[in-house]
């Protein structure tokens, strides 16, 4: 096994249980005797040791600024069934906190490093488990992971594997990085990647072959239950609606009117199904809903007092760290917006997904967007990812879903 040492005072964070090494901490790298490789290999499991040789842990190696992704700490070796007994922590927390229940089976099973597994993401849609894999580590384990979760939750029946954009994308890796590992048998053509799935009694189409992320986004489940609070017999915007998870709960929720706004064709199609499976077309709650496919700015250059009640939830502005000058003007300049244009009385719900910027960030860009508009805002709750997206208290990167809901006098 190859022996990663790192430089004096590096241990530190290890020992905090903080699951990265970045390549900066390494001092030097020792391969194994019979390893025929002159450098570590893209996903092999290496031993960290401290500057005097003392074990530290064991993960994943690759090349990158994070070098290696812990898995366990104090050892320098992984049980048999290391990932059966992660993936079986994972459902049962999920269990014990009573998220698997009647008329909820859309959850995400582990959530990288929430979930002491980093590079892994997996979720869970009814009968189906899409997994990503963040790192060639755990690409590598696929199979592994896949047999795993059909023995653990016994509701799954397929394992579709999606890391075509997760992985990095220069790594040179055998095997497909899209597919089903484990597909019941006789499942239809006409089936695959697109099928029903629920969410607090809500039925929604998830297409985890074309869809974005896994298919859904499961991180807003929390958040959307609260806005069906608020919603009664208010009209609604739900922008960037992609699914259009928003809307279907303010319309449960009883809005007088709700528009979907997406800038994908696709994303509007699954909106209207979604309407539909739940508010069939007598309904008055059906009637309520338009959704139109059109770009954020265009659609609010003037939408003067037509709503009491707008959902922003863009999509992450600021992917790299490199980024976040630019994403917080978009942030400021989108929330000044819906600040400015909603009615009286109204509540706005705002998002960010942007991991590189933190919530303190967030507030200030949307505080920036209140100043520059003039109307007086209040914080009436502040939001995040939901329990089903846990952060390691160690390894705050992993916060990365912010939310502010604001009333706008
Ligand atoms: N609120 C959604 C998730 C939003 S993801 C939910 O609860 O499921 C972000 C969405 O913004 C994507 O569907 C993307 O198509 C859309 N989008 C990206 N840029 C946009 C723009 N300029 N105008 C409108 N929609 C945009």
């Amino acid at each position: 096994m190859t022996t990663i040492v790192l430089k004096p005072k590096k241990e530190e964070a290890i020992l905090r249980f903080h699951p990265w090494v970045f390549s900066g901490a390494i001092q030097k790298i020792i391969l194994d005797k019979n390893n025929p490789h002159a450098e570590p290999q893209e996903g092999e499991l290496v031993r960290i040791v401290d500057f005097n040789e003392k074990i530290l842990g064991v993960g994943h190696y690759q090349i990158g600024s994070i070098a290696v992704r812990l898995l366990a700490f104090g050892t320098d070796s992984l049980h048999d069934d290391f990932f059966e007994q992660c993936i079986r922590a994972a459902y049962q927390m999920r269990q014990s906190i009573n998220l698997i229940r009647d008329g909820n089976n859309t959850y995400r099973l582990v959530h990288g490093e929430g979930d002491f597994l980093p590079g892994l993401v997996i979720d869970v849609y009814a009968d189906t488990a899409v997994v990503q894999a963040h790192s060639v580590g755990m690409h590598l384990c696929r199979q592994t992971i896949a047999q795993a979760i059909v023995k653990v939750v016994k509701e799954v029946k397929n394992v579709y594997y999606k890391s075509d954009d997760t992985l990095p994308f220069k790594a040179e890796i055998e095997g497909e990085r899209t597919g089903y590992l484990i597909k019941e048998e006789g499942k239809k053509k006409e089936e695959e990647g697109v099928f029903w799935a629920t969410e607090n009694g809500l039925d929604f189409r998830i297409d985890w072959l074309r869809g974005q992320k896994t298919g859904f986004f499961i991180d807003q489940r929390e958040n959307r239950a609260l806005l069906e609070l608020y919603a009664k017999g208010k009209d609604v915007l739900n922008m960037f609606c992609y699914t259009g998870g928003f809307s279907v709960y303010a319309l449960r929720g009883g809005a007088k009117s709700v528009d979907s706004v997406d800038v994908s064709e696709k994303a509007i199609e699954l909106v209207n199904k979604n309407i539909e499976r739940n508010f069939p077309p007598s309904t008055i709650a059906f009637q309520a809903h338009h959704a139109y496919a059109k770009e954020a700015f265009e659609f609010m250059a003037d939408i003067k007092d037509k709503y009491d009640l707008i959902i922003l939830d863009p999509p992450a502005f600021a992917k790299h760290r490199d980024a976040i000058k630019n994403a917080l003007r978009g942030y400021q300049r989108l929330n000044a917006k819906g600040i400015e244009q909603i009615r009286p009385g109204g509540i706005l719900f705002t998002f960010s997904c942007s991991q590189a910027i933190d919530k303190d960030m967030f507030r200030l860009a949307v505080f920036s967007a209140a100043a520059q508009v003039g109307r007086k805002v209040r914080i009436l709750h502040q939001l995040h990812q939901p329990q089903d997206h846990p952060i390691n208290i160690f390894h705050p990167e992993g916060e990365y879903l912010k939310g502010l809901v604001l009333q706008v006098e």
